[in-house]
């Protein structure tokens, strides 16, 4: 009996640990989280009620990022201003007109201030912290109007940029790009993947920047200052 019971609790055990693995990898709750019905009410569009094909990976809704924690919570919906999710919605369809079985992969959307207080208290005694804009300075992703964006194949992989999302070297940095690839050490196939993203983006009216290849700015930050309020 006892034997019984011990297999039993081991059983209950690993089901536990691998319902929880999956949990931390993958964002896919049921219901919605309170951080996002609060961004629905000051007016930001989760972006998976208005395109169903944009691929939506929160990278700090789980543990698979630089800090190696879960900066979110259990917030792992992908909201925008009204304005830059329509501009999202045609990326994805501008990506749709050159690749059609490739979507738009969300990594990060609108980010409350919260959060980029606790990403600053991670780093801030790290050799991280030049990455991280320090709270002091309101990020575009806190306005809700910057979005972190790559490419998913047909596959649902991600398409090769030559550097991860957040990878903190000079390969991520559009501004090198031509040298890295005089240098080998970025593939001819892997730039003209950025240029496919970088393209779409950019004719739905975002803005890149040289030194991430997968942030995008969907207004200045001017406009964004005098539009919106930054999300807390
Ligand atoms: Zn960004």
């Amino acid at each position: 009996m006892i034997y019984q019971i011990v297999t039993y609790m081991k059983k209950f055990l690993i089901i536990l640990l691998i319902s929880q693995s999956v949990l931390t990898a993958f964002c896919q709750q049921p219901a919605e989280s309170e951080t996002a019905k609060r961004l629905y009410k000051i007016g930001l569009v989760n972006i998976k009620t208005i395109d169903t094909t944009i691929v939506v990976n929160l990278k700090y809704a789980t543990n698979d990022n630089f800090t190696g924690e879960n900066m979110y919570g259990d917030f792992c919906e992908a909201c925008l201003q009204p304005d830059a999710a329509e501009m999202l919605v045609n990326a994805q369809k501008k990506l749709k007109e050159t690749n059609k079985n490739w979507n738009i992969v969300i990594y990060d959307a609108a980010r409350p201030r919260s959060v980029q207080q606790k990403m600053w208290e991670v780093v801030k005694d790290t050799d991280w912290k030049n990455y991280v804009a320090s709270p002091s300075r309101i990020s575009m992703h806190s306005y809700g109007v910057a979005v972190d964006a790559g490419i998913v194949d047909e596959k649902g992989n991600a398409v090769d940029m030559g550097a991860e999302f957040d990878e903190f070297t000079e390969k991520s940095q559009p501004r090198h790009e031509q040298r890295l690839l005089k240098e080998k050490k970025l593939t001819r196939q892997q730039v003209n993947n950025r240029l496919i993203l970088r393209n779409a983006m950019k004719s739905a009216g975002f803005r890149s920047i040289q030194n991430e290849w997968w942030h995008f700015e969907a207004m200045t930050r001017e406009q964004a200052m005098q539009k919106y309020k930054p999300i807390d």
